[in-house]
């Protein structure tokens, strides 16, 4: 069986949060003799899984990327933030190392296509998909490119060598295979966990160990994720149609636990701010919509109102499908999530109190 087949057959879907069918991606670079960037970066806010890969699984990531640019001999890069320790390693291994400033959007896919072909770590804006190569908005010749997270280039590998059988029993017919998420925050031993979809959150909660007090709020996915009370997370499995009816996917693999010390709007509020000096400043919706969702908040934390929740919620709505890349989709995600989650304690700090007792009301 060829590679690709057994990656259709598989269902190996891409493990940096998209979810897009890996065969696809690696079809159409072989039929447009592609480059290969494995985008080792973790770029979204709790991710550690991409540079666990390079630091315990990097013959496997290599092979992974030499059996997707067999056929055509395509350049293979890695990506890394600079100085990071993932980029030390990648280099000290001899590859061609790919090094990206630690922005939010650096690593998105578009953004390393430019960065690989001298340009900035800046999102393109797509006419056709640069696995097919083209011109960027400037006009300039892109050479056809793939980029593929870094676990799943090692699933790759993985798939090469034990067949689609071995993978697919793991996981759920929906979300096959095994797969990484990196476990943080308030837990006592944050790690990179080894499980498939389908598992009970509560279970991946349990191998990383609660503090006293336990926490009260997850974090789904960073940035471009989603909140759930712990209630819900403990009731809830490690899949995507588990998670839908709360906005979100299991995504890029993070699950993070709030520190109850904290009030959780003060948590949102640092979030929004990272956000609004991480837009880059390409489009307008973007530009001017994440600071403004990002000031109403801090706003509405501080001062709660009606009317200043109504805007907000209008401007986080207004994100949806506006920009260049899913930067703004992903953030208007997160604002409309912590409405939902954290609306009681907005409510708690109109009437001038904050209930995470242990530290002053945000303001
Ligand atoms: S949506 Fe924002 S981050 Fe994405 S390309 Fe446009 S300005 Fe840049």
């Amino acid at each position: 069986m060829n590679l690709i087949d057994a990656l259709d057959l598989a269902g190996l879907t891409g493990r940096g949060g998209a979810a897009f069918g890996t065969g696809i991606k690696v079809r159409a670079a072989a039929e447009n003799k592609a480059d290969l960037i494995v985008n080792a970066c973790d770029g979204e806010i709790g991710a550690a899984k991409d540079g666990w890969v390079v630091g315990y699984h990097l013959d496997e990531l290599v092979e992974g990327a030499r059996l997707v640019t067999s056929r055509r001999r395509g350049r293979i890069r890695y990506a890394a933030h600079r100085d990071s320790e993932t980029a030390h390693r990648l280099r000290a291994a001899g590859l061609d190392v790919l090094e990206t400033p630690d922005r939010y959007v650096s690593s998105e896919e578009t953004s390393l296509i430019s960065l690989a072909q001298g340009g900035l770590a800046r999102p393109m804006t797509k006419r056709a998909p640069f696995v097919m190569g083209g011109r960027d908005s400037a006009g300039r010749r892109i050479r056809p490119t793939v980029v593929l997270n870094a676990e799943t280039v090692w699933r790759v590998a993985q798939i090469a060598e034990r067949g689609p059988d071995w993978f697919r029993s793991f996981g759920t017919p929906d979300e096959p295979g095994p797969r990484l998420v990196s476990v943080t925050g308030y837990v006592m031993s944050p790690h990179v966990v080894q499980t498939e979809a389908g598992v009970p959150i509560g279970d991946l909660l349990d191998a990383a160990g609660e503090f006293a007090p336990v926490g009260e709020h997850l974090l789904i996915g960073g940035l471009g994720g989603f909140f759930l009370t712990m209630t819900e997370g403990r009731r809830a499995r490690w899949s995507s149609a588990d998670l839908a009816p709360f906005g979100g996917s299991i995504g890029p693999g993070i699950l993070d636990v709030l520190d109850p010390r904290l009030c959780p709007l003060g948590t949102v509020d640092r979030f929004l701010s990272y956000a609004a000096g991480e837009s880059a400043g390409q489009c307008g919706p973007c530009m001017f919509g994440v600071p403004a969702v990002a000031a109403d908040w801090r706003e509405l934390a501080a001062h709660p109102t009606q009317s200043v929740l109504d805007r907000m919620r209008h401007r986080a709505d207004q994100l949806a499908n506006r920009g260049a890349c899913r930067f703004p989709d992903g953030v208007g995600r997160f604002a409309t999530s912590a409405f939902r989650v954290f609306g009681q304690h907005l409510g708690e700090h109109a009437r001038g109190r904050c209930p995470s007792e242990r530290t002053p009301a945000h303001a």
